[in-house]
């Protein structure tokens, strides 16, 4: 399949630009370098442009015979979408309108769209079902909701077919170590914990003790980035194949606390990692699980690292192999 990946040189862009390359698929990238890197596609066409420059979109559909769309490029931060909720709906909902749009005039009519468990704000039950009320507490899950809308009455109206990934929390690295996760700054858990490991920062600070969980520190759903990708990939068959529209959760169905991840990173890394205890982070609820059994009966879809420990361990193998990243 001839394939666009909008922000396929961001963390799960990459990896699954990957996985698409090794299933023979031909893949070009759009990203705008914002926050990807040039580094982290090799051998692959990257064009550094917008998602939103409905031009650039009709040439790259046309000179590449594009047949289906995996959408990444957004910006992915939830106190950052509070702050700033005007860039979130640009960035997110204009650009991924132009998208749409384009995607509609041009007669490609594939797309996997790369959503979240954001979108469905605090939880009534867990693991969270795809029946869930979608209820976002900030402006980061609201527009990806939003977008998810659109394509659902675009579906309608001008025969789109999507699959929409709802991620729980993406994390590790590619197995070889090659890519992993680079970000700046770097805001979640499982880098800051090794990035600690590998003295880069002082210390962990644990974000809130008194949650009503086992040990009082949030539970977290974490899920390897290379079965984001191969869930990526699945999907992409199942619209080929003539499936209709839906939505995935996407997660291993295991909830961790922040203090379990801490003891299995210092397992894996071997010496103990310094910590803080600190305030709750605004915004975070107590627990997010996934209920991903609806891709596992539909697709087949079957993580490969379940367990926390194969996650950080590649995460480790990644972020000890290359401690400035990308390099700028
Ligand atoms: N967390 C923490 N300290 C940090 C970063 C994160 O205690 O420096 C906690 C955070 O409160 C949440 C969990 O780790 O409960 C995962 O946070 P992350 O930012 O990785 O992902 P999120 O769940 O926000 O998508």
């Amino acid at each position: 399949m001839n394939i666009l990946v909008t922000g396929g040189a961001g963390y799960i862009g990459s990896h699954t630009v990957l996985e698409l390359v090794k299933r023979g698929h031909r893949v070009v990238v759009l990203d705008n370098l914002s926050k990807g890197h040039r580094a982290a596609v090799r051998g692959i066409e990257l064009v550094q442009g917008e998602t939103g420059d409905t031009a650039l979109l009709k040439e790259l559909f046309e000179k590449h015979k594009v047949e289906a769309v995996v959408h990444f490029a957004a910006s992915s931060l939830v106190g950052e979408s509070v702050r700033q909720p005007a860039g979130y709906y640009h960035n997110n909902v204009v650009k991924g309108l132009a998208l749409l749009d384009t995607m509609a005039e041009s007669g490609v009519g594939r797309l996997v769209f790369s959503s979240t468990a954001a979108v469905y704000g605090e939880p009534l039950e867990v693991p969270i079902p795809e029946k869930h009320p979608t209820v976002p507490t900030n402006p980061y899950g609201a527009t990806k909701l939003a977008l998810e809308g659109a394509m659902r009455w675009y579906g309608g109206a001008y025969g789109l077919r999507f699959a929409s990934l709802r991620y729980f929390n993406a994390a590790g690295a590619d197995p070889s170590g090659a890519i992993g996760e680079d970000h700046d700054p770097e805001t979640h858990l499982i880098p800051l914990v090794l990035k600690s490991a590998l003295g880069l920062i002082p210390h962990l600070e644990i974000y809130g003790t008194d949650y009503p969980t086992s040990d009082g520190t949030c539970v977290r759903d974490y899920i390897h980035v290379s079965d984001l990708a191969t869930a990526h990939a699945l999907a992409l068959d199942a619209l080929a194949a003539g499936s209709p529209s839906t939505v995935y959760n996407l997660g291993n169905g295991n909830g961790y606390s922040v203090l379990e991840v801490i003891k299995t990173a210092e397992e894996v890394v071997g010496r103990p990692i310094k910590v803080k205890y600190g305030p709750r982070r605004p915004g975070d609820p107590a627990a997010l699980v996934a209920g991903s059994g609806k891709i596992m009966d539909e697709l087949g879809w079957q993580p490969r690292f379940a367990d926390l420990k194969m996650i950080i361990e590649t995460a480790w193998r990644w972020h000890s192999g290359h401690p400035a990243g990308f390099g700028k």
